[in-house]
């Protein structure tokens, strides 16, 4: 049978990856986000030991450009590629992806009213590169297999935060009847308070987003009741990525043990990572 075996929300900003491709583990502006991340990829390597990273993530415009916006989307690919964002691409391996599961899934879900759209060529930008080598080995192989899951925070309107927590709770009940032993980390990945146009830009709300990584542990349909517009405003335009957190936690049990949380706003971002397990 499918089990979920962890839950984690994590910040996916693009700077990240080339700090990381760079080993700059240890620079005094890398080394508090990084030292936060390295237990979180010790224990999903050594005790989670997952066989899929289930990620939920955002494109940027760039494989799904605005012609065509899905509201939610799933890969069913045995393999991806990265998406080159005009910066070449990053030296990291394909990425498996679990395909047989994929369809399952989008069976399960559009079954149970979550009419997903089905994607059969993709690759993947940085709001799925950035979080995947933070979290799974690769040497050069990925340890894990995937399957992707893109929500839209770029084309108004996006779902709701209601809408993305009832999605969470559909992945759980379909990865449950899966008829095959393989372990699940679900990951919910969005950029915590920032904004990065117009008279704000660098706004960050430090405030804000520790009450969200309270809150998503706690209380996630508080989280959910939150409108786009308040979230906007507290946390910055970018911040309503968050709403895939609630994807994340709406596929845990009502409680949660937490395990890792962290959280680093060093310039123009809040970059978090938080764990959690069923209690
Ligand atoms: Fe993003």
């Amino acid at each position: 049978m499918g089990k979920i075996v962890a839950g984690i929300g994590i910040s996916h900003v693009p700077s990240i990856g080339p700090a990381y491709d760079k080993k700059r583990f240890n620079e005094p502006d890398w080394k508090p986000l990084f030292d936060g991340l390295a237990p979180v990829k010790k224990w999903l390597a050594e005790e989670v030991r997952p066989d899929v990273a289930l990620v939920v993530y955002n494109d940027h415009g760039c494989d799904f450009g605005l012609d065509r916006v899905p509201t939610f989307a799933i890969g069913t690919l045995d393999e991806y590629e990265q998406a080159d964002e005009g910066f070449g691409l990053r030296p990291l391996a394909n990425v498996p992806g679990d395909d047989k599961l994929s369809w399952f899934l989008s069976q399960q879900l559009v079954y149970n009213d979550f009419d997903m759209t089905i994607v059969q060529e993709m690759k993947l930008d940085h709001g799925f590169m950035v979080p995947m080598p933070l979290l799974f080995t690769h040497d050069p192989a990925w340890s894990v297999k995937t399957v992707p899951l893109v929500v839209n925070v770029i084309q108004h309107p996006i779902p709701t935060g209601r809408r993305c927590l009832h999605l969470g709770r559909a992945i759980r009940k379909a990865v449950e009847a899966y008829p095959h032993d393989t372990r699940v980390a679900i990951i919910g990945t969005g950029g915590m308070s920032h904004q990065l146009h117009g008279e704000r830009f660098g706004h960050l709300n430090s405030e804000f987003d520790n009450y969200w990584l309270d809150k998503i542990e706690s209380d996630p349909e508080e989280l959910a009741q939150i409108s786009h517009t308040e979230l906007m405003s507290k946390a910055g335009a970018e911040a309503v990525e968050l709403i895939m957190w609630l994807t994340m936690r709406g596929a845990m049990t009502e409680k949660v043990r937490r395990v890792h949380r962290t959280y680093y706003a060093p310039m123009t971002t809040g970059m978090a990572v938080i764990s959690f397990v069923d209690a």
